[in-house]
């Protein structure tokens, strides 16, 4: 036989050198990552088995075996499951299994994987975790329902390489076989194997055995003990979610999280309960407390593990998850749905839209107690998640104020580290006030001093401050309570009657001037008017009603998209002097040249408040120089 000699992917040389470099700590997870594997395999193979009966689970039952050889130093951990081809063993350990490998690789390189290398296992790299304590890996393996011999052998000490062969097996599924370094021989001891396996894989529904050598009466001569062989199981195999709440102390729920997630910290929150009725099912939920780093990345995946009577489905059931709560985790397990449940099925089945509203519902419900009774847990967990949940605001009609409940945002009134709610800015409302004010901003300190908000500032209005990127998009049309979202960076701003007939009273005494900056600035603004949101300023621009917010338009750039240029509104403080000044000099003489100078100036200054360059800043600097000057004789 051939053997062929073939180089990893590049991502998986990286993360090979990561993990044989850098990753000291937790190094037992690969023995959960192996069992995870197996038990996955086993969980296809029995999945198949259900409309294809050349897979079988044998006289023996599926099983989960590992086998320790001190003198060679090896553990292998062997399974009946669906096994790989050739070709699957080459592509399945050689890449990584993931559509964003640009996004992953440059986790790979991030600080944050850095300094938590642990961090990686969230990426679903398990396999390769065995590189940690083996110097090389064989893997054998025959897939199921083929009717020969014929398997594989892939090898490899993880420099760069591996090797694969044709082979003959005896039966299907795979073996693992590590040979461990010097220095990692612990891993040969029954007890430190059955402890991990107790740790992490006490739930995996397959027996995971092990042949022990326990003392025993001889059967010929009761007086003597003889040392034999037996197969012991050493997880208990009761899947979690099914048992009990008072039956599961807080450290199994956390193992079966960690298990399930890849993730090294406790989760935040737990929800587990068994529904009844109009479905039944049972769900395991987990709110992490740690965003995993991928959750923004376009191949994140969505939704808990479906298990059908305790027959796993699938590992994500998106259908079964609001995108909005996607950081969510979990197993749900339906005794409703039909065994052979296909994606198709999976969109319009009325089963799964009643689990989905169920959780919903459950979730909402749990981080809502969470704010009202653990606030501080509730302000770490928003800090992970809040970006995600404030999307079902826009997409989740049915639930929107439930949502907008459980938002906070720091604002004008609040002290540092403090923040509103929407309820709490309706409570605090000035009398008369009809909308919420909110602006948008990439950091609190530049929005607080933002002068878009002097004329709010000197009311004594609140100003909710939103700081995320989808925030505009997600406020624009809300309303809480009857109230209407209202940026103050957008749109015409009059807080009241009184301040409104001023406006028009100043509007008619400016008009001509007013059209004449317009038309000196035509190709640059889309209007000039009046402002009411000025107090110091002479003038700012803002963008009309139902124009892109400015953090709107850099988020979607980023993502790549042309956004069209749109013109902003250049708005002029009334009561500035700097006005009343150039409406004498416009009165007297339209065509002076300090008037078009100061005209230059005021756009200028405009567009510099808004954190953006004047057109021409060599013009822009002589004339305020000019200026100075004269100010000066
Ligand atoms: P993940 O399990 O998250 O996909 P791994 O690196 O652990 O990532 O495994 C990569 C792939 O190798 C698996 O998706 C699977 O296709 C294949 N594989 C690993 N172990 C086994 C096994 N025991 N039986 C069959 N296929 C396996």
């Amino acid at each position: 036989m051939t053997v062929e000699k073939l180089e990893f992917k590049t991502e998986v040389k990286e993360l090979l050198d990561l993990m044989i470099h850098s990753l000291y700590s937790h190094k037992e997870v690969f023995l959960r990552e192996l069992v995870s594997n197996a038990s996955d395999a086993i969980d296809r193979a029995h999945y198949e088995s259900l409309t294809n009966s050349d897979i079988s689970e044998g006289e023996k039952g599926w099983k989960i075996r590992i086998t320790v050889d001190k003198d060679a130093g090896t553990l292998m951990v062997s399974d009946n499951g669906i096994g790989m081809s050739k070709d699957e063993a080459i592509e399945a350990l050689g890449t990584i299994a993931h559509s964003g490998t640009k996004e992953f690789l440059a986790a790979l390189q991030s600080k944050e994987i850095k300094d938590n290398p642990e961090l990686i296992g969230q990426f679903g790299v398990g396999f390769y975790s065995s590189f940690m304590v083996a110097d090389t890996i064989t893997v054998i393996s025959r897939k199921a329902g083929q009717k020969d011999k014929r398997g594989v052998k892939w090898e490899s000490t993880g420099d760069g390489v591996f090797t694969v062969e044709e082979i003959e097996k005896e039966g299907k599924g795979t073996d693992v076989i590590l040979h461990l370094k010097e220095e990692e021989n612990k891993y040969l001891q029954e007890w430190e194997i059955r402890n991990i396996i107790r740790k992490y894989s006490d739930f995996i529904e397959h027996p995971v055995v092990m042949d022990v050598e326990r003392e025993r009466e001889s059967v010929l001569d009761k007086t003597k003990k003889v040392k034999v062989k037996e197969e012991e199981t050493l997880n208990s195999m009761k899947a979690i979610w099914l048992k009990d709440k008072s039956e599961i102390s807080e450290e199994e729920y956390n193992e079966f999280y960690k298990h399930i997630s890849h993730d090294f910290s406790n989760p935040a929150k737990v929800i587990h309960y068994k529904a009844e009725g109009t479905s039944e099912f049972h769900a395991l939920l987990y709110i992490p407390s740690v965003a995993p780093i991928n959750i923004l990345y376009r191949d994140y995946k969505i939704g808990p593990m479906l298990y059908v009577k305790r027959v796993q489905i699938m590992d994500h059931c998106e259908e079964l998850i609001t995108p909005y709560l996607r950081f969510i985790k979990g197993v749900v397990d339906s005794s409703d749905l039909p065994l052979n449940i296909s994606r198709e099925i999976l969109q319009n089945n009325r089963q799964v839209e009643i689990i989905k509203k169920n959780i919903t519902k459950k979730a909402l419900d749990t981080i809502g107690d969470m704010r009202k009774d653990e606030y501080e847990k509730y302000l770490k967990f928003y800090e992970e998640f809040g970006r995600v949940l404030k999307e079902g605001v826009h997409f989740d009609f049915e639930r929107r104020e439930t949502i907008a409940d459980l938002l906070l945002f720091p604002s004008t009134h609040t002290e540092e580290g403090k923040f509103r709610t929407f309820q709490e800015y309706v409570d605090n409302m000035r009398e008369g006030q009809k909308d919420i004010y909110y602006t948008t901003g990439s950091s609190l300190k530049e929005a607080l001093q933002s002068p878009y908000l002097e004329a709010f500032k000197e009311r004594g209005y609140e100003v909710l401050i939103m700081l995320d990127d989808i925030d505009d998009f997600i406020m624009a049309g809300f309303e809480y309570k009857g109230k209407k979202m209202k940026s103050v960076i957008k749109g015409d701003i009059a807080f009241d009657k009184a301040e409104q007939a001023d406006k028009e009273k100043a509007k008619k005494k400016y008009e001509k001037l007013l059209e004449f900056i317009k038309d000196r600035l035509k190709d640059d603004v889309k209007d000039v008017r009046l402002s009411g949101r000025l107090t110091d300023s002479a003038c700012c621009l803002v963008a009309d009603e139902g124009d892109i917010d400015p953090q709107m338009e850099k988020l979607l750039k980023a993502m790549g998209q042309d956004v069209p240029q749109s013109k902003r509104i250049l708005e002029i403080n009334p009561d500035h002097p700097l006005f009343a000044s150039m409406n004498a000099i416009f009165e007297k003489d339209r065509g002076n040249d300090t008037l078009q100078e100061y005209i230059m100036l005021l756009y200028g200054q405009a567009l510099l408040l808004e954190g953006s360059k004047p057109k021409d800043p060599a013009a822009f600097a002589r004339a305020v120089a000019k200026l100075m000057v004269e100010n000066l004789r």
